[in-house]
């Protein structure tokens, strides 16, 4: 079984409409003709319809930074993952490690907002990882197992495929610090047995697990040579075109 590798930048809290419009433009037409490799920005909320008018017919995706676990009613500020679809979207990030901080979302929020993206059509990337604390006191097996446990407990097995999980250790993002690739793969390695544990190897051996923190373009072919590591969430490097599109093409190998 081959895993198709997936590299998604985060814009977090950058790039205005116009910054949008010509970045994107830039980055499709850098990436014409790649291959072996899906990749996907994720912009500011009030960008995204323009996003993806400007990526149409490419293979240049568009993900959503959040999304709300509910369809419909009385949830000022928030939008659905159907409100999502409609404009285009085919991922949404869930649960990035600066939402689970500052807007306190819960493993319990979180796993609801990845039922919700896998009920609709919308892909969630589901992001855990451990602080430097818990790293320092040697919690990072037990930490990790209990935020995947929770994700993969509200997938189902024919669903469990489209999943994407991304493993971004918190004291390495936005710090400059990557975790080396073997630290990243040891992780990788434990969540892959445990998705085993859950639903069989053969739909371990479909799921790809990202890597995100610190990444750029001289660290992510290394990364991505670790054989548990299909791909990569790439904040700071994925701001401007040709770091991003550098880290693609270096991702561009399919996973055994
Ligand atoms: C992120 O925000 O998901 C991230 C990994 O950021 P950076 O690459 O800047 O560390």
């Amino acid at each position: 079984m081959m895993r198709k590798p997936f590299v998604c930048g985060n814009w977090k809290l950058n790039h205005n409409l116009a910054e949008t419009r010509s970045i994107l433009g830039e980055m499709k037409n850098s990436l014409a003709g790649v291959q072996q490799v899906e990749y996907a920005i994720a912009p500011v909320a009030t960008v995204l319809a323009a996003a993806c008018e400007q990526v149409k017919g490419s293979a240049l995706h568009i993900a959503a930074q959040n999304v709300f676990y509910e369809k419909k009613g009385a949830f000022t500020g928030e939008w659905s993952v159907a409100h999502l679809t409609e404009l285009g979207c085919d991922y949404a990030i869930v649960g990035h490690s600066e939402r689970r901080a500052l807007f306190n979302e819960s493993d319990e929020i979180v796993a609801r907002k990845v039922k919700a993206c896998m009920e609709g059509d919308l892909i969630p990337i589901a992001c855990f990882g451990e602080n430097l604390q818990q790293r320092e006191s040697d919690l990072v097996k037990s930490v990790v197992t209990a935020q995947v446990k929770s994700i993969l407990g509200v997938v189902d097995s024919e669903a469990a495929e489209r999943l994407i999980l991304a493993y971004e250790p918190i004291w390495a993002i936005g710090t400059g610090k990557t975790a080396t690739a073997e630290q990243a793969q040891e992780v990788h390695m434990l969540v892959r047995a445990l998705i085993t544990d859950q639903f069989g190897q053969s739909v371990a051996e479909k799921i790809r697990i990202i890597y995100g923190g610190s990444v750029n373009a001289d660290n992510a072919a290394t990364l991505m040579a670790q054989k548990d590591i299909d791909g990569l969430l790439v904040g700071g490097a994925s701001l401007s075109t040709a770091s991003f599109c550098s880290i693609v093409k270096s991702a561009s190998v399919l996973r055994a």
